[in-house]
């Protein structure tokens, strides 16, 4: 995955995780807020029509005390429209409740207020009844002495069962009032304890948030941070001059692709340094070693010679009449003599023997842990091995065939320094040309 993709994701993710808190928070809080006003107002309304209920009864019964004693017919109708508010109300909290308590005690107010208008209407009509009589004074006085103790009786036990009814009446008001306020109260309590659950819900829900956006950030640093980290100590140890060092590609994305490309740059940069350094102890026209290389292994060889007490020769290979074969055959053709010889040479040494370009068209080999004795079969090998191969345009050599001749040296019968054994070597070498050519010779 790309860091740019990365990148978008985990602004995608915080995004997303931004909108479904505050989704979540708008319509949690609508809820609560819809729950909260519900409940109120249902019990508020239900409390105002118990007042209300209470009030109109006692309205009512001050009304018909006022009628009855003022016999005003206004006072009268105004008490039957307090009834009727009465009714309503009661009617209003009997549609708004599901409360069995509450309907059963709607229904004793029913019971009792029907008993109780019962009883206003009959002592109100008995006020009507009891109407002064038509008559002399004397009559009247006899009538209302004959009625009068029975009337204040009757009146007396009306009014008493009204009182009490009405006292019920009110009683029964006053538990509608107490029961709608312990709702009130519940449903306090009750939004209260939504109100902290959903600040609980609310914390947790940022955590997850603070946690999902906080973890998307820390994979995102932690994925681009990693590979780079591995980059860059790679780069380091590139640097330094380790070019066999392969970095690991740690990620898919741009660090991954820029890892791939340190890594082929160092191959090809590593290539390049292998291809220089064997350029650098090769020698051009044979592909065997230079002179200069040679130098440096026979130092080093002589070395380990010298310390673990080992012999060591080194011969002198020398192409005869060399001149006379560029002459007949032109240089080039010497050229793939020079080739040719080169390696026949390599290919009749041991691969622990070190071959080199001397110069011109001569060779030299260093034969590690050799004795003069074996040097001497060495360097009769390698002369035979020219001797016998067939070279183009050997046969016009002064001695019909292309041959060498071979000077050697030994370490420690004939010299102790690497200068000393290739003069050596040399004259051995001046020796072999002297003495007719195509033989090894040793001083
Ligand atoms: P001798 O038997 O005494 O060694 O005789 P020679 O002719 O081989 O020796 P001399 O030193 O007289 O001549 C060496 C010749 O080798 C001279 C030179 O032109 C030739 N030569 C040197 N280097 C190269 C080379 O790289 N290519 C070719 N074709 N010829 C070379
Ligand atoms: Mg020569
Ligand atoms: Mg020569």
């Amino acid at each position: 995955m790309s860091i740019k993709v990365k990148l978008f994701l985990a602004a995608a993710i915080t995004i997303l995780a931004v909108m479904v808190y505050s989704f979540w928070s708008e319509q949690h809080q609508g809820r609560l807020g819809a729950i909260q006003s519900e409940a109120l107002t249902k019990n508020f309304q239900a409390i105002n029509s118990a007042a209300e209920l209470k009030h109109a009864f006692v309205i009512y019964d001050d009304l018909i005390v006022r009628f009855i004693l003022t016999n005003d017919a206004g006072l009268a109708e105004e008490a039957e429209r307090y009834k009727k508010i009465a009714g309503d109300r009661i009617a209003e909290i009997r549609k708004s409740t599901k409360s069995g308590t509450v309907i059963k005690l709607l229904n004793d107010l029913g019971k009792e207020s029907a008993l109780y208008f019962a009883d206003v209407e009959r002592m109100t009509r008995f006020y009507q009844e009891t109407k002064f009589p038509e008559g002399s004074p004397i009559e009247i006085v006899a009538v209302w002495s004959k009625r009068f103790p029975q009337q204040k009786q009757s009146l007396t036990l009306l009014s008493s069962s009204g009182r009490s009814r009405l006292t019920r009446i009110y009683s029964i008001c006053e538990k509608l009032l107490d029961i709608n306020r312990v709702e009130i109260e519940r449903a306090q309590s009750w939004i209260e304890d939504l109100l902290e659950e959903g600040q609980k819900a609310f914390g947790w829900a940022t955590a997850i948030i603070f946690i999902v956006t906080g973890a998307a950030a820390l994979l995102l640093a932690f994925s681009i941070l990693r590979p780079l980290g591995v980059l860059l100590t790679g780069v380091k140890r590139i640097v330094s001059g380790d070019l066999n060092f392969e970095m690991p590609i740690t990620s898919a994305d741009e660090i991954g692709t820029l890892t791939q490309a340190f890594n082929s740059m160092t191959r090809n940069l590593k290539e390049k340094q292998e291809q220089l350094l064997r350029e650098t102890i090769t020698d051009a026209l044979t592909g065997i070693y230079n002179f200069r290389y040679f130098q440096e292994v026979m130092r080093r060889e002589l070395e380990r010679a010298r310390r673990y007490e080992r012999p060591l020769s080194v011969l002198i290979v020398d192409i005869d009449h060399f001149k006379q074969y560029n002459d007949a055959q032109g240089h080039e053709m010497g050229n793939v003599i020079l080739k040719m010889a080169a390696q026949m040479l390599r290919e009749t040494l041991r691969a622990e023997d070190t071959l080199a370009r001397y110069g011109g068209e001569e060779f030299v080999v260093l034969l590690a842990d050799t004795k003069k004795e074996q040097a001497l079969a060495a360097a009769d090998r390698l002369r035979t091995a020219i001797e016998t191969a067939q070279f183009p345009g050997g046969d016009k050599q002064p001695l019909g065939k292309v041959t060498v001749s071979v000077g050697g040296a030994a370490y420690p019968v004939d010299a102790h320094t690497t200068q000393a054994l290739i003069e050596r070597a040399d004259r051995a070498l001046y020796k072999a040309k002297n003495d007719g050519r195509n033989r090894a010779a040793w001083t």
